[in-house]
């Protein structure tokens, strides 16, 4: 049941990358192929392009797909395409390079490799220590509506206007929803990290009931937790419009604020409806995203500090 894509002929990319057996099965409920994948990625790439090229990348690949074994991975291998870059943490001189990409060619290299979910770095290759952006990744408890999560984005979103950030929202693919602010690159991981958990902190202060900030906590049934962790050198998140490795083939979808809405869950949008819906848009809800990126706001020295 693979849908027609309508596609986007002028900006549509074609990859010198040979895809072997484009014919194999990654989701197989929803018959999505390996091609199949390729062609999605095809139909997304302009709007993706700006969140996985030169960043570098956590993979999770699975050979045999998304109920095979799943491998996340953050090293080049032995015999890894040509179009994927291999780049050396300034910081770990000598030791295994991590994985890269430039371009479209390097994308469809990953989907050679079986790369269903893609999670960069929140820092270029070209600025390895100063992120150029803060992502909050709200993960709701079992019994946590979909209204709380979206409340919870929006006080997280005037939160960051508050200082002088902007905010972004995507559908994370899974459970819950991801917050992203764009930086201008200035302030280094410790900084953002500690940016992150104070915002983070206030938030289950100020509504113990609905928020929490450490995973200890967020056992407890009917909360979110804020998790603020992806704001540390070396961690990631998936990728706007990476596909997930569950059921359904969901993507992690970039939304306009006004899109936030009860009737469109985590995992609504999947590799068969994203590119109908990208062809329906007006503009793209993240054009700005670029343009929007401040310095993280330096914080004011407590006195006696
Ligand atoms: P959900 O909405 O279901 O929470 P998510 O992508 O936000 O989806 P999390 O579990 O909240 O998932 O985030 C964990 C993050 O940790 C992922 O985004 C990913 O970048 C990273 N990660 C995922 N799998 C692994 C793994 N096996 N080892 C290390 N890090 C991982
Ligand atoms: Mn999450
Ligand atoms: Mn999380």
């Amino acid at each position: 049941n693979k849908e027609t894509t309508m596609a986007k002929p002028a900006s549509r990319p074609a990859s010198k990358v040979q895809l072997t057996h484009p014919d194999r099965v990654y989701w197989p409920k929803e018959g999505v192929t390996k091609g199949g994948l390729a062609d999605y990625y095809a139909e997304v790439w302009p709007y993706m392009e700006p969140y996985v090229v030169d960043r570098p990348l956590a993979l999770l690949r699975c050979p045999d797909g998304i109920d095979g074994q799943q491998f996340f991975q953050k090293h080049g291998w032995k015999g890894i395409n040509a179009a994927i870059l291999q780049v050396e943490d300034p910081k770990e001189p000598g030791e295994a390079p991590y994985i890269a990409i430039k371009d479209f060619d390097g994308l469809i290299g990953l989907v050679q490799a079986a790369s269903l979910e893609i999670h960069p770095w929140g820092s270029t290759v070209g600025d390895w220590e100063r992120p150029d952006m803060l992502i909050m990744d709200l993960d709701p408890g079992p019994d946590v509506g979909w209204a709380s999560v979206i409340a919870a984005a929006e006080e997280i979103r005037d939160r960051l206007q508050d200082m002088g950030l902007h905010a972004y929202v995507k559908t994370s693919g899974g459970k819950g929803l991801h917050v992203v602010s764009p930086l201008k690159p200035s302030a280094e991981w410790p900084q953002l990290k500690g940016f992150a958990k104070d915002m983070a902190d206030q938030m289950a202060a100020d509504s113990p009931g609905k928020y929490v900030s450490t995973i200890a906590k967020a056992k407890r049934h009917g909360k979110i937790l804020i998790d603020y962790l992806r704001n540390q050198r070396g961690q990631t998140a998936v990728a706007p419009y990476s596909t997930r490795a569950r059921p359904g083939a969901p993507v992690s979808m970039p939304l306009g604020w006004e899109e936030l809405d009860p009737a469109i869950g985590p995992a609504h949008f999947t590799v068969s409806n994203a590119p109908t819906r990208l062809a329906k848009l007006a503009s793209d809800p993240w054009a700005d995203f670029g343009r929007d990126a401040v310095p993280l706001p330096v914080k004011r020295q407590r006195r006696g500090n």
